[in-house]
């Protein structure tokens, strides 16, 4: 695994206070305060193994490698999600309109979906690396 979840579905945290011991400063920023990371910054952005993208947080299953695409935008972008594990809601700030993603299990920011993605799905999952741990396939 790349990048250890910081701690399990079973055993959230309550506080922020333990949420930033768990994290790193840059996940705390990203997964707790809806930050982003810089651009073609992230660890996982190139990351083309087979295997599971999963919550940086709390180890949840996210993503799957079949639906990662070259967005060129410099964040990992994913044309579809392990649907009843994210949740959606409507981010108004920085004066724009978007649709945020949330691991429903921690509650943790991941990142946004466009619709300007691939067919079949049409979507485009922009997620920042910081808030993802990659579970590599048994070859
Ligand atoms: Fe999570």
């Amino acid at each position: 695994m790349s990048n250890e979840p910081a701690t399990t579905g079973e055993s959230l945290p309550e506080t922020d206070e333990e949420w930033r011991e768990l994290l790193t400063d840059e996940e705390y920023e990203i997964l707790r305060e809806q930050g982003t990371e810089p651009k073609f910054s992230g660890e996982l952005l190139d990351e083309d193994d087979d295997g599971t993208f999963v919550c940086a947080g709390c180890g949840t299953e996210l993503f799957s490698s079949d639906t990662k695409f070259d967005s060129k935008t410099g964040w990992p972008s994913f044309s579809d999600a392990a649907d009843e594990n994210i949740e959606f809601r409507r981010d108004t700030s920085h004066g724009m309109e978007r649709t945020e993603v949330v691991c429903a299990t921690c509650g943790g920011h991941l990142g946004h979906v466009f619709d300007d993605g691939p067919e079949p799905t049409g979507k485009r999952y922009c997620i920042n690396s910081a808030a993802l741990g990659f579970d590599e396939e048994d070859a």
